[in-house]
C-alpha cells in the first residue's frame, strides 16, 4: 500500500472494515453530445477501440440512425476530457458520451437525430438526468472543442426535454445592467476565457459559428431570456 503523504495526519481507521448492503451503482447525471469528425461509423468504431487514441464514447450513432453501444453506461468513457461546466471539471466521471457520426461541418440527418432522441429518452428515464444537463462537448470545453457543429438541432431536443431553450425574444427588453459574464456563468459556462464562452453560447443557442467577441443585440436578448430559465 502507498504510504500516506507525510504532511497529512494519519487517519484513525477502525481495525475492521464493516460492509453495508445499502447501496447501488452511481448514476450518470449529464449527457455530452459530440460529433465524430470522421467519415463513417466503421472508422469511428475503429478509432474508439484502438488503445493509442485514448478516446471512447458510450454510444455512436450513424448517419442512418444505427446506434452502436460501446461501453456500459455505468463505466467511465474517455470522451469529455479537460473542461468545466458549472463547477464540474471531471465530466467523464459523471456523464454519458454520445458521438454522432458527422464530418464536422455537415448537417445531421433526421434519422440520426430521431435515434439520438430515443437514446436520450431511455437515459433520462433510467438515470433521472435533469433537463439542463444535456449539453455539447463545445459547451463543456469551449477552449478546445466545437462539437456538435452549428447545425445541431438544439431547439428540437429542448422541445423534447433535453436541454433548455430560450423560446421567443419578441418584445424582450434587456435591462441595461444585465451582466453577460455572470449570465454565462450561471448557465454553466466556464468564463475564464469569456470570448470562448461567447463563441460556444452563440453556436449552441443562436445557430451561428462566429469568432466575434461581442454579442449582437439579438444575441444579448437570447442570453437574457435563457439565463432567466436557469435562475
Ligand atoms: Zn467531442
Amino acid at each position: 500500500m502507498a504510504k500516506p503523504a507525510q504532511n497529512i495526519k494519519d487517519v484513525n481507521y477502525t481495525e475492521a472494515f464493516v460492509g453495508t448492503t445499502n447501496f447501488n451503482l452511481r448514476k450518470p447525471q449529464y449527457v455530452i453530445i459530440h460529433h465524430t469528425s470522421q467519415n463513417s461509423l466503421k472508422q469511428t468504431v475503429r478509432t474508439f477501440t484502438m488503445e493509442r487514441t485514448q478516446v471512447s464514447a458510450h454510444y455512436v450513432i450513424s448517419r442512418d440512425g444505427k446506434v452502436q453501444h460501446m461501453l456500459n453506461d455505468y463505466l467511465r468513457a474517455w470522451q469529455a476530457g479537460k473542461g468545466k461546466w458549472n463547477n464540474i471539471e471531471d465530466m467523464n466521471s459523471c456523464s454519458i458520451g454520445i458521438e454522432l457520426d458527422n464530418n464536422g461541418i455537415e448537417p445531421f440527418t433526421d434519422k440520426q437525430i430521431d435515434a439520438l432522441i430515443s437514446v436520450l429518452q431511455a437515459l433520462k428515464e433510467r438515470f433521472g438526468i435533469p433537463q439542463s444537463n444535456f449539453i455539447g462537448h463545445g459547451d463543456y470545453a469551449p477552449v478546445r472543442k466545437n462539437d456538435p457543429n452549428v447545425h445541431f438541432p438544439w431547439a428540437k431536443l429542448a422541445a423534447r426535454g433535453f436541454g433548455y431553450w430560450y423560446g421567443d425574444t419578441t418584445g424582450v427588453q434587456v435591462p441595461k445592467e444585465f451582466n453577460e459574464y455572470l449570465a454565462l456563468r450561471i448557465i454553466g459556462y466556464d468564463v475564464s476565457d469569456v470570448s470562448k464562452a461567447i463563441i460556444a453560447f452563440r453556436r449552441h443557442f443562436c445557430g451561428v459559428e462566429s469568432t466575434a467577441k461581442v454579442l449582437s443585440p439579438e444575441e444579448r436578448k437570447v442570453l437574457y431570456k435563457l439565463y432567466t430559465k436557469y435562475l
